[in-house]
């Protein structure tokens, strides 16, 4: 069986590893098309903030308490940059972190696509699973904001701001109007992205953030086509238990878009096939049990990934439900 993923960076890591241990255990093959709309470039170098908490994650190499970049991280260039007066200075940068940074930046500058960077990355972390960008083409989630009284904008209060500096600089905790997936009408699925589609025995959309790690996936043309079109059944997991993310600030992105913060909601978001939308078959958790959405199978189980056993469990039920 051919199981495709779509994943953001942190939760979607996470739900890998019990995808990547049942499938190991059933003779399955893995992709994974994770989100490029965190994507930005600081002090020259590029940077995929999910690629490489999936492919970190994976590999063994990512720092468990942060949740992001590699364990046993040392800041030295942060703070050479910091003494320089070099901005962004919101951004965590660790050594090792850079050297990632820096062999990808070559490789695309040398005319790589990031597909093939990502390629290359994991010949070192081994990951287990395919890892492709949704697109190599240039997306951005940027987010338009109020303007401050005195400073840069568009003369009417508003401006758009990348992402990172929305959700690390300001943590999501200034008046937002939307988000825009900057460079999406362009872009087009990365290599393998369709065939991996076109192959695949069931898609699961990963526990990630809905509003900024699936939707940008979803932005490339033709991408949410392959989905809503394709003979696999497509499956959701919900990110959200209860009323509430279960870690991150999932809750100011669906609040942005008028989104209930709740399982309903967001499986509301995705919608049914039926109606238009992506889905074939809804997760959520046992709380939750009570969940409805028109036209779609929901099912309850478990969606706490305390560890592989359990993340390993809500795999089982995502594919008992396709
Ligand atoms: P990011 O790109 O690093 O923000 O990571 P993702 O978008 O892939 O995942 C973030 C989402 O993962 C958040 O909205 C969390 O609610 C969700 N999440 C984290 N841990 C868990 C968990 O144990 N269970 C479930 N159901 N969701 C989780
Ligand atoms: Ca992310």
């Amino acid at each position: 069986m051919h199981i495709v993923v779509l994943t953001g960076g942190i939760g979607g890591a996470r739900f890998l590893t019990g995808v990547r241990a049942y499938a190991a255990a059933a003779g399955d093959e893995v992709t994974a098309v994770v989100n490029v709309g965190d994507d930005v470039i600081m002090h020259g170098l590029r940077i995929c903030p999910d690629l490489d908490s999936v492919m970190y994650t994976l590999g063994g190499g990512a720092d468990p308490e942060r949740g992001w970049g590699r364990v046993g991280e040392t800041w030295t260039i942060k703070e050479e940059l910091a003494g320089y007066g070099a901005e962004p200075s919101w951004f965590g940068l660790g050594d090792k972190d850079i050297a990632t940074h820096l062999v990808r930046t070559n490789m695309l500058n040398a005319g790589y696509p990031l597909s093939a960077v990502t390629e290359a990355l994991c010949a070192r972390w081994q990951p287990g699973v395919r890892l492709l960008p949704a697109t190599d083409d240039r997306l951005e989630t940027h987010v338009v904001v109020d303007a401050p009284a005195d400073g840069e904008g568009d003369g009417g209060g508003q401006r758009a701001i990348h992402f990172q500096e929305w959700w690390v600089r300001h943590r999501g905790a200034i008046p937002t109007h939307r988000f825009v997936f900057v460079g999406a009408e362009a872009a087009k699925p990365a290599a393998g992205v369709l065939d991996a589609l076109a192959g695949a025995d069931v898609v699961l959309v990963a526990p990630s953030n809905p509003v900024v790690s699936i939707a940008p996936i979803l932005a490339v043309p033709g991408l949410r086509e392959a989905l809503t079109t394709g003979r696999a059944p497509v499956i959701g997991v919900s990110p959200i238990i209860g009323d509430a993310p279960v870690r991150g600030m999932a809750d100011r992105c669906l609040s942005v878009l008028g989104v209930p913060v709740s399982a309903a909601g967001v499986g509301a978001l995705y919608g049914a096939r039926a109606t238009g939308g992506i889905l074939d078959g809804w997760l959520v958790d046992t709380t939750d049990a009570q969940t409805s959405v028109p036209e779609l199978t929901v099912r309850a189980a478990p969606l706490w990934m305390t560890d592989e056993t359990a993340t390993v469990a809500m795999v089982r039920a995502a594919l008992e439900l396709a």
